[in-house]
């Protein structure tokens, strides 16, 4: 059977409900909020003719992350400022997925999961290995070990169909435990041997892994101008909204908040279960929690969108430039690490991340994204006044926008195959273009330079004598 675009997430709806999951709840209604631009862009890519009807595949999602133990802890924040960059993860890549045509089950039950692919009960109590009825199974850390756990030894023959949602990235040196262990990288997370393009990152960390991203929001568009944005309804306040969903991410932020204030009205959504000590300087205009639709009608209203330096790489800061925002943010120096933080301790990378939002500030850059040393009272009212001065259009990058990310999980699922040994045969030779760099330069800072991409799959046409000779 083949692939075909849909013009309705209605079979998605079906899977998500009946759930009392805050979190699906969450998923569910980001994904009805967004479910026009999804259908449009589904259209428009079917009028592009990329359609080409690849075969329609039976794919589980299963975050691990909402099942059992951690699951509960997870629900219970929820509601209570805790992430939720994974959430909107899933939600898109539910909905896209639906989009592209294939068949969807979704599940955050440990006890489903074993209906779903576990063994069944044999003679004499030896279970008897199900071949497993997903062509793709998407997951996460939490999940794989649910996953090992359920399906025994026929784990490693079907692993090769798996692919781990990871925000941060698994780093090729974690991934083989013998290796890792032999050369002291510890992780709390990798070591399962894996490819590393199985893992799939919330932004463009490594070419070593996928990039899945999620979808931001995109300028809205009038019928009367049709691509170009009305003015009027981006007229801005002169409003700060602080990015910390948390009263812990404020402490000792109180000097840089209260300079910014100073210009505009700073407005917070901390979750607050009671209201003695605060870390909330008290002119902050606090509105709680917001939905997610009451956070993004706050973005719209303001100037800029201020970081504190916690939480890393989330979602929210691509949201506030898509609506216009400019996001100022904390420079890291030294950068923070694996080695010399908390939140990086364990994870299974060496990145050095030199600012809350490496991506803002290495992709996106000037005017939309200003990076500061926060302990710089100078440098931060100097970033404030230039601020206040630049006017921004919104802007949503390429790669975060629906059709952005259609083309890309349709790409991933028509081309990755790591269940073959072969070598990759896309991205075709003709996306190849060579560039020789300075000794001791990565391939991906080479290629950053030049607006390139380092691509580890075009590597085997340039491994040859020929190739260096020439
Ligand atoms: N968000 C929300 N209510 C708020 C603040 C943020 O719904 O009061 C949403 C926001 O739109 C974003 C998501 O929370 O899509 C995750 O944001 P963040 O960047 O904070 O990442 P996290 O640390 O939660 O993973």
């Amino acid at each position: 059977k083949t692939a075909h675009i849909r013009d309705s997430l209605s079979s998605l709806y079906e899977e998500l409900s009946n759930s009392s999951s805050l979190a699906i709840k969450f998923i569910r209604s980001r994904v009805e909020r967004m479910s026009e631009r999804w259908i449009k862009a589904g259209l428009r890519m079917k009028q592009n003719g990329s359609d080409t009807g690849s075969a329609e595949l039976k794919v589980l999602l299963y975050p691990g992350a909402l099942a059992g133990k951690a699951g509960q802890h997870f629900e219970a924040m929820v509601e209570r400022g805790g992430p939720l960059g994974e959430l909107v993860q899933w939600a898109d890549l539910s909905a896209c997925l639906t989009i592209l045509g294939h068949h969807l089950t979704f599940s955050s039950s440990q006890r489903q999961l074993h209906r779903l692919i576990g063994a069944a009960p044999g003679h004499g109590g030896c279970p008897i290995q199900r071949p497993l009825m997903f062509d793709l199974i998407y997951t996460d850390y939490h999940g794989l070990a649910h996953l090992h756990g359920a399906m025994g030894l026929a784990f490693n023959h079907y692993k090769c169909r798996f692919r781990i949602l990871d925000s941060f990235g698994t780093e090729p040196t974690f991934n083989l435990a013998s290796y890792a262990q032999s050369r002291g990288y510890k992780t709390l997370w990798g070591s399962w041997g894996l490819r590393p393009l199985q893992y799939m990152n919330m932004f463009p960390h490594t070419p070593d892994n996928s990039f899945l991203g999620f979808v931001s929001e995109e300028a809205l568009k009038t019928e009367k101008s049709k691509d170009r944005l009305e003015p009027e309804s981006y007229r801005k306040e002169r409003i700060a909204v602080v990015y910390g969903k948390q009263d812990y991410m404020w402490q000792g932020k109180s000097e840089y908040v209260r300079i910014i204030s100073e210009e505009l009205e700073t407005h917070g959504t901390v979750y607050q279960a009671s209201h003695h000590s605060s870390n909330l300087p008290s002119f902050v205009k606090n509105h709680g929690l917001l939905t997610q639709e009451q956070f993004l009608k706050l973005l719209h209203r303001a100037k800029v969108f201020i970081g504190l330096g916690f939480p890393y790489e989330g979602p929210a800061p691509i949201e506030a430039i898509a609506l216009g925002c400019i996001f100022l943010q904390p420079r890291f120096d030294p950068p923070h690490t694996s080695d010399n933080n908390n939140f990086y301790k364990g994870k299974p990378t060496t990145r050095k991340i030199s600012s809350q939002h490496p991506y803002a500030e290495q992709f996106i850059g000037k005017p939309y994204v200003l990076t500061v040393d926060m302990t710089n009272t100078t440098a931060v009212r100097e970033a404030v006044k230039s601020i206040l001065n630049t006017e921004v259009k919104p802007f949503t990058p390429r790669e975060f926008t629906c059709v952005g990310m259609l083309e890309r999980v349709h790409s991933y699922i028509t081309y990755q195959n790591f269940c073959s040994t072969s070598v990759p045969t896309w991205p075709p030779e003709s996306a190849l273009k060579v560039h020789l760099g300075p000794l001791g330069q990565s391939c991906v800072s080479v290629c950053q330079h030049s607006s390139l991409w380092c691509e580890p799959a075009l590597f085997h046409h340039l491994n040859t004598p020929a190739a260096f000779t020439r």
